[in-house]
């Protein structure tokens, strides 16, 4: 009988072992996270060990089922997993590691698109003082010394990592389109004088919500835009958008709808301990309340720049800029727009942004409308600033013959494309005699 009874428990434990059915490793330029995905919760444990250095994973209860063999481990602290079965019923997991790090995990309930997930962060051992030194602006010596600095523009491509964002026709994903435009918008910036881009994502990895606002706060941005293209509940919905933040209700149910789909990114992507309702919203208060509807009202006029210069690539969704509570948009000092550049849903419209021309005419339609409304509203203190303060003194120039617009920009202290600009050139071809305005400096 009692042999019978320890069949029966052998065979019921092994019975309720957890699987383990995927592991993934992505990376991000400081960190690295591991993410088991499970069939059903499991309870863990993590601990190091050093000489060598090596980070245990015990899961309780639980099997592997995948051989980890697509794991790329050519990157980032991880040498080498190895992993192992104790008392039959336990799953250890063992990382060689490269070197000394800090480790953090946490559980991930189920969504629509995961079942239960464990993830193990594996962060540098000097990440206990970087918070500190992160939340001090950073500010670049060229741009202390020079007496005009460059417009920040903060670029967040959505999604990454653990989340793919909206999956469209032929299965291509959210995350990969908007870091395409993500990247070919900060090359055009890059070459823009009187710009600085900075790439909030850099590669396939998950940022939570907050931590891309802090980090367009900890580059001093003037400007704040995360480029998105999501899916709808029908397959027609087409054309791009452009958000702003509504701290009083959306403007139209699709806003609402998208809003509530970004906004629960942090529990696809995967964020430990997210709660949804936001306690901080409720310390901020009027002053906030007040900083916030300085910069919505740029982030307004700033958007329908933007939407009226995406309107030359692709037809508008709406004509004008929409408002709903994107939680990537609560920076109450940054101007801050959510870009729709297209709905990966419709079938051809997944079809143009797959394609990297059409990434580049995205990127370059959002390039012109920012930058129409930093020449006309520069912030104090910019280079174009300072350009359009000469822009006030100009005066007239007759084209001699053997002048070209880059040894008059050259002759009058200014560049080509502020001449293009003062003058509404298309192009650098200018003709004997023309008359064009030059700064009177
Ligand atoms: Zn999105």
């Amino acid at each position: 009988m009692r042999t019978v009874l320890a069949v029966l428990l052998m065979t019921l434990s092994s019975v309720s072992l957890a699987d383990v059915q995927g592991v993934r490793l992505w990376h991000a330029p400081d960190s690295s996270r591991l993410v088991f995905d499970l069939n059903r919760e499991a309870e863990h444990k993590i601990f190091p060990l050093s000489s060598p250095n090596r980070l245990v994973i015990d899961i309780e209860n639980s099997k592997m089922l995948d051989s980890l063999k697509d794991l790329d481990v050519s990157v980032g602290p991880i040498k080498k997993v190895r992993w192992g079965m104790r008392d039959k019923k336990d799953l250890r997991i063992v990382l060689d590691l490269r070197e000394a790090i800090d480790a953090k995990s946490f559980p991930l309930p189920p969504n629509n698109q995961y079942s239960h997930r464990l993830v193990v962060d594996l962060l540098p051992r000097t990440q206990n003082t970087r918070p500190l030194t992160l939340s001090k602006p950073v500010l670049d010596v060229k741009q202390t010394q020079a007496t005009s600095r460059d417009i920040i523009v903060a670029i967040d491509a959505g999604h990454g990592g653990e989340d793919p964002g909206a999956i469209g026709h032929g299965g291509i994903y959210e995350k990969k389109v908007v870091l395409g435009i993500a990247k070919k918008l900060a090359a055009l910036l890059e070459q823009e004088r009187g710009f600085k881009p900075v790439l909030v994502r850099t590669g396939d990895y998950y940022i939570g919500l907050r931590e891309r606002t802090r980090k367009a706060r900890a580059s001093n941005a003037d400007l704040f835009i995360s480029i998105h293209a999501d899916a709808f509940s029908s397959h027609r919905a087409s054309g791009s958008s452009v958000f702003a933040l509504s701290q009083r209700g959306a403007t139209s149910e699709a806003a609402r709808w998208l809003a509530d789909k970004e906004n629960s990114s942090d529990l696809i992507g995967g964020v430990g301990g997210v709660s949804l309702d936001d306690k901080e919203d409720l310390l901020a208060g009027v002053l906030l309340d007040l900083s916030m509807t300085a910069s919505l009202s740029v982030s307004l006029d700033l958007g329908q720049m933007v939407l009226n210069s995406m309107g030359g690539v692709s037809k508008l969704h709406k004509h004008k800029v929409e408002q709903a509570g994107f939680a990537v948009l609560k920076s109450p000092d940054i101007p801050s727009l959510l870009i729709e550049t297209g709905f990966l849903s419709n079938p051809g419209e997944a079809k143009k942004l797959k394609t990297s021309s059409y990434q580049s005419r995205m990127a370059s339609s959002i390039h012109q409308g920012i930058k129409r409304y930093f020449m006309q509203s520069p912030p104090p203190g910019t280079y174009l600033a300072s350009i359009r303060d000469k822009s006030d003194r100009l005066k007239e120039y007759v084209i001699a013959p053997g002048d070209t617009l880059s040894v008059i920009a050259q002759r009058h202290a200014t560049s080509m494309s502020t001449l293009k600009e003062l003058n509404g050139l298309k192009t650098s071809i200018i003709r004997v005699g023309q008359v064009i305005k030059v700064p009177a400096t």
